[in-house]
């Protein structure tokens, strides 16, 4: 959002390319009493890829890469389409020195590059740096490399990607200092899952230098903004299609095969779902012709909004980095999340009570590593199809329990 514009001007200047976008989701227009605020857990899905799902399974569904005949062909030519479709979304200026997986979303992405690729990388007395407090599927993968590996005789340090206390923020300069000569791999999230916020991961680039492999979890970023591997010096980005628009048990790992081992997902890997597949390059296709500079836009100029509204309400408390709460903080960028508690009412009743208003919202930990389960918040992630008026009628059902 430009500093400048405020969130009403922004919602202003976009509300006719929104509008068409918004009668595009069957589900949306289906439920009017309803809204929708959970698209960090998985997005809806517009007609064009509930189109291009029943069109592949009613034209040429086939198992991929097995058959000569002309389903299986079109099949196969559908799922090395989609591969290269990930790439060009990814913005990669060499698509022949990466390399694209499917794999069932984020969580089985990051445990195959932790199982089938991370080992490749270590010996004895190396040091890996992860986050300990983003979402478990960030963490637990490259836990239990290190078990593994352990079991082997191969000793590897883990250590905690720092963050700044006043922001939530990486540390860049204390992740500086904690590099060193056998730090050989680090994992980070490029938005945060609970709080929203862009994680400025090009920090984390120049604090470890050129030589050190990077794999970003892009399940907050992927669909929601413009994420770009041109920008981005990274190695791998990991996102899930459902959370893009795509069929659930849909998503990907992008690797860039330059530094480390090569990126080769082990055992036998049988058949792709290819529905997904193929609804992932319509979901890219869609979130393309309809901008993802505007998404983001449109989505935190409402998550603006929002914050706002809360901030002037004293029963609630919003978490993340203060400073990236106003709308135009320079600080640290806030995407389509923002989560909330209110004093004397816990979380999980908070989000009956709002269902009973008619508004979806996530209600618990958020699967947050580190964190308890049971010290709930509740998450209120937008998409594309939510609206001024569906945020102004959340805050007046907020309201209405002060
Ligand atoms: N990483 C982040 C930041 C997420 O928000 C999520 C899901 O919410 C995941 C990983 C796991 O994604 P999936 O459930 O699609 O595997």
């Amino acid at each position: 959002m430009s500093a400048a514009a405020g969130p009403l001007a922004e919602i202003a200047a976009l509300a006719s390319w929104q509008r068409p976008l918004r009668a595009q989701f069957p589900i949306v227009a289906a439920h009017p009493g309803l809204s929708y605020l959970d698209s960090a857990a998985t997005a809806q899905k517009p007609q064009a890829v509930l189109d291009a799902v029943l069109e592949y399974l009613t034209t040429s569904n086939a198992n991929a890469g097995r058959g000569s005949y002309p389903w299986a062909n079109a099949t196969t030519a559908l799922v090395r389409r989609a591969r290269d479709r990930v790439g060009e979304f990814l913005g990669d200026p060499e698509p022949d020195r990466s390399s694209v997986y499917f794999t069932s979303g984020t969580s089985e992405g990051l445990r195959s590059v932790a199982r089938d690729w991370l080992p490749g990388l270590l010996a004895d007395g190396d040091e890996i740096v992860v986050p300990f407090g983003d979402h478990e599927a960030n963490l637990s993968p490259w836990l239990e490399a290190r078990g593994l590996l352990a079991r082997q005789g191969v000793r590897v340090l883990v250590r905690e990607l720092p963050y700044q206390a006043s922001s939530g923020d990486y540390d860049p300069d204390a992740l500086a200092a904690l590099v060193g000569p056998r730090t050989r791999f680090v994992a980070a999230t490029h938005v945060h899952h609970v709080y929203g916020a862009d994680m400025n991961v090009d920090r984390i680039r120049a604090a470890v230098g050129p030589r050190v492999p990077i794999c970003l979890d892009a399940a907050q970023s992927v669909g929601h903004l413009p994420v770009s591997v041109a920008d981005l010096d990274v190695d791998f980005v990991v996102f899930s299609g459902h959370k893009a628009m795509a069929l659930p048990g849909t998503g990907a790992v992008w690797a860039r095969q330059r530094r480390g081992p090569v990126f080769r997902p082990g055992g036998w890997s049988g058949t792709p779902n290819t529905a997904g597949i193929v609804s992932l390059t319509a979901a890219l296709d869609w979130l393309e012709s309809a901008g993802t500079g505007r998404v983001e836009r449109w989505t935190s100029a409402l998550a603006s909004r929002l914050t706002d509204a809360l901030g002037r309400m004293p029963a609630y408390e919003v978490l993340g980095c203060r400073s990236s709460l106003a709308a135009a903080s320079e600080v640290q960028r806030r995407t389509s999340i923002v989560t909330f508690r209110r004093r004397g009412i816990d979380a999980r009743d908070l989000g009956f009570i709002l269902f009973g208003h008619g508004f979806m919202v996530r209600s618990d930990g958020h699967c947050q590593a580190g964190r308890d389960e049971k010290e709930g918040s509740v998450r209120v992630s937008l998409h594309v199809h939510n609206t001024l008026e569906e945020v102004e009628a959340l805050v007046a059902a907020l309201a209405s329990l002060q």
